[in-house]
């Protein structure tokens, strides 16, 4: 009998149990055992197992975070870490593991996949969705979800008192949950790196200015990708309050976009993919990931998934620019 590893890598995505879930009924259903390692990279180099029995799956898919638990292991990176995590993976008689993660944990599998001979299987689980080769990942769509919901709040208080505000949205380097949640929030100014790597100051105050003047009683929103603007979206609001002379007001949504329960569109990927991963082992695979394009099930060689950018869909960006224009000339006309 085969018997796989499951491990859950780097940032955390609601989904990511869901995903466990389908790789284990679906191992078990082909006649395979699944041993999780917790901690990620860390714990199969600590040797950190638990064997995962479809007993265990029951009440899992419906929680957001990682039942393996994650972490970050930057010691993975070494030649020494890989045999090491080889070692403990023949120890157990495993002969496949897949990775739950984004594009550092996909260069951690790139890394084992060039130092041991089971097949490494990446399954794109972040809410970044900046991995090359797949429309979505695991987590995306129910982080905006939460962006979406937060600036709806923000959005109620900052119209009852005409406020300006400046949002913050995770996305490490990359503007997907930016581009969508500015979107669905109907942000009236919208800053992510793809467009605009380095905005500039007195652009943003003169929009601003333009839509106070115009229509003063009104609230106006801005939101802005993380790790863009030098010292985040507080330091942001004291320049932009010193430039407009109008109080702005700095909301960091942080990690609560990486929490809470997934919704069903990633219930429903992490499953597909899942069961896809186990699927994609018994034909044979290895070093690729298992993505979706277009609803269909693909495999990628997985280090096209980071060497290569992703761009934003140009037609949602040209949306959110043509709907922030229109908003603005509904405001003065
Ligand atoms: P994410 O997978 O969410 O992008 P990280 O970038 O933190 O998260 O990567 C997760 C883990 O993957 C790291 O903590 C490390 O263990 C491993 N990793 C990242 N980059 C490399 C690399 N170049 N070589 C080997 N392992 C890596």
């Amino acid at each position: 009998m085969k018997k796989i590893a499951v491990i859950t890598s780097g940032g955390d995505a609601p989904g990511m149990n869901a995903c466990i879930r389908a790789i284990v009924l679906t191992a078990y259903q082909h006649g395979m055992e699944v041993i999780g390692f917790r901690h990620g990279f860390r714990g199969i180099v600590e040797d950190l197992n638990q064997p995962l029995h479809p007993n265990d799956m029951r009440l899992v898919s419906q929680r957001g975070g990682t039942i393996l638990l994650s972490s970050r292991y930057p010691e993975f990176k070494q030649v020494s870490a890989a045999k090491a995590a080889a070692q403990v993976l023949d120890a157990h008689g495993i002969g496949a593991l897949v990775v739950i993660g984004g594009d550092g944990s996909f260069r951690g599998a790139h890394h084992l996949n060039q130092h041991w001979y089971g097949q490494v299987i990446g399954v794109p689980g972040t809410i970044d969705n900046d991995l090359a080769g797949t429309d979505t990942t695991i987590g995306f769509t129910t982080a905006v979800d939460t962006a979406m919901e937060a600036i709806d709040r923000i959005r109620e208080t900052a119209e009852a008192m005409a406020r300006v505000f400046v949002i913050e949205v995770m996305g490490r380097h990359a503007g997907f949950i930016g581009l969508h949640a500015a979107i669905a929030g109907s942000a009236e100014g919208m800053l992510v790196p793809e467009l605009e790597p380095q905005p500039k100051l007195a652009e943003i105050a003169d929009n601003i200015k333009r839509a106070r003047s115009a229509f003063p009683d009104s609230s106006y929103i801005v939101v802005v990708s993380e790790n863009l603007w030098p010292g985040g979206v507080s330091q942001l609001a004291k320049e932009l309050t010193q430039a407009t002379g109008t109080t702005c007001h700095a909301a960091p949504l942080g990690h609560i976009q990486r929490g809470g329960r997934p919704n069903a569109q990633d219930r429903i990927l992490s499953m597909q993919l899942g069961q896809a991963a186990v699927h994609a082992i018994i034909d044979g695979a290895s070093g690729h990931m298992i993505g979706v394009e277009q609803g269909h099930v693909v495999e990628v060689p997985i280090h096209l998934t980071f060497e290569r950018d992703k761009p934003l869909d140009l037609r949602l960006v040209n949306l959110q620019r043509g709907l922030q224009q229109l908003n603005f000339a509904s405001k003065v006309g």
